[in-house]
């Protein structure tokens, strides 16, 4: 027992005690390098911590060679594109680098409520509000608006953000199974009784699998249960719809029945940073108290400029969106033709090939490499064994014969490694 602040006596039980000033005793750190030994052990590269140089597009530059790379979110080509990258110069030469304070004291500049105008007009919804990073958008948000007496049940394969949110809250938090509305519905009715508020939280495209949720149908029972409806536009944000608008023009619902909207400025936005729109209310309600907005530097000058820039152009070339869907799908026809596992991707720009076994992705990326093709593996543990894959991200800027290239190649080396015994999987490198 320890004296805990305020005199009261708390109790605090040790299983082990760790040495607090070595960190290669930490179990986690052990296991970190458990895993990278294994990695290690199949002879292939790291696939990790990449050094891409220059503006990664269609193709990107490793080590002075180029790569078809599909293994970045630039969705429509528009980090790089000139107008965007002579905005954010423009902003640098007008305000600096920083804005050198929270927006609420110092740090407000004209440009950050014309982006906030831009998106919540986009959207469909009354305001917006951005912060410096989409993960900590959702952290704050999700943490901030519910608390110990709430509840919060979000998607089984929601991001990291949202769980660390819901975490960082303290209310009772139950994932439903992927995309079951009809789960949620039956949770709901057995739960959102017990509670003060309860905000379901979901994904427009879900970044690992590349399906999407059945909004309708989440809107329904979320205005049946009268829940909080949170939904996570990272990967639908400029992807989705025929204009770009999200999963809501994608479904024709009106924005204004979903609660909360969340999305990232990293991928279609080709900058940094996350925002949320929706109410009026909601919005200075978090411009006012969210600790994660309050409490953290505004967006920096040259991210608000590209973000800006990105949906003006976005707004103007909307061909671009329609060479995503059609890129897109085609990438996700020629897999399902040549019998590669893609799950339950639904023609949006992320497609994965589910190998159902690390090893096998690791060399299957490593083989793609050799092909001048850059993929990203997705191992155990960020995703069960069975589930890992190589995650292709598609851009409109593909061309239809490097989406061919790419597909035939691997369909060709994922049959050779299936057919190769593990032992020999291990040996060649
Ligand atoms: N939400 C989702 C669904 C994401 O995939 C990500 C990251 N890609 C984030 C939030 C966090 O966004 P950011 O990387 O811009 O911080």
């Amino acid at each position: 027992d320890s004296p805990a602040a305020g005199g009261a006596t708390r109790s605090i039980r040790h299983t082990t005690v760790e040495p607090e000033d070595d960190v290669t005793q930490f179990t986690e750190y052990r296991r970190l390098k458990a895993t990278m030994r294994q990695m290690q052990l199949t002879g292939c590269p790291n696939p990790f911590f990449t050094v891409h140089d220059g503006i990664v597009g269609d193709t990107t530059l490793i080590d002075g060679e180029t790569y078809i790379s599909f293994a970045s979110y630039n969705y429509l080509g528009l980090s790089g594109h000139p107008e965007v990258s002579a905005a954010a110069r423009d902003a640098i030469t007008r305000y600096g680098t920083s804005v050198s304070a929270s927006r609420l004291v110092s740090g407000e500049k004209p440009i950050h409520g014309e982006l906030e105008r831009k998106i919540a007009d986009w959207i469909g919804v009354d305001a917006a509000i951005t912060m410096v990073g989409g993960h900590a958008t959702n952290e704050t948000t999700i943490g901030h608006l519910v608390g110990p007496e709430d509840l919060i049940v979000h998607d089984a394969l929601s991001h990291n953000s949202i769980v660390q949110g819901a975490l960082l809250s303290g209310a009772k938090r139950r994932p439903f199974p992927h995309n079951d509305y009809e789960a949620l519905d039956r949770m709901l009715t057995a739960l959102r009784p017990q509670y003060r508020r309860t905000l379901v939280v979901i994904e427009g495209v879900y970044s690992m699998d590349g399906d999407f949720a059945d909004l309708p149908k989440f809107v329904e029972v979320k205005k049946r249960h009268r829940c909080m409806l949170m939904v996570d536009e990272a990967h639908s944000f400029g992807t989705m719809g025929r204009t770009g608008r999200g999963i809501a023009e994608h479904f024709d619902v009106d924005a204004r029945q979903v609660d909360i909207w969340m999305g990232t400025l990293s991928k279609s936005g080709s900058s940094c940073g996350g925002f949320i729109a929706g109410s009026q209310p909601l919005v200075e309600l978090l411009r006012y108290t969210a600790p994660g907005f309050v409490f953290s530097v505004g967006m920096p000058p040259a991210q608000v400029a590209a973000s800006i820039a990105s949906l003006e152009v976005l707004q103007r070339e909307p061909q671009r969106v329609e060479r995503l869907r059609r890129n897109s799908r085609l990438f996700l026809t020629l897999c399902q033709t040549a019998g590669l596992d893609t799950g339950d991707s639904g023609g949006t720009p992320v497609v994965p090939v589910i190998t159902g076994n690390s090893l096998v992705a690791l060399r299957l990326s490593n083989r793609l490499k050799k092909d001048a093709i850059n993929v990203q593996p997705i191992l155990y543990p960020a995703v069960d064994e069975s589930a890992a894959r190589l995650r292709f991200f598609i851009t409109s800027e593909h061309t239809e014969e490097q989406i061919r290239f790419t597909v035939d190649r691997t369909q060709h080396h994922l049959q050779e490694l299936q057919e190769a015994s593990p032992a020999t999987l291990a040996e060649t490198g």
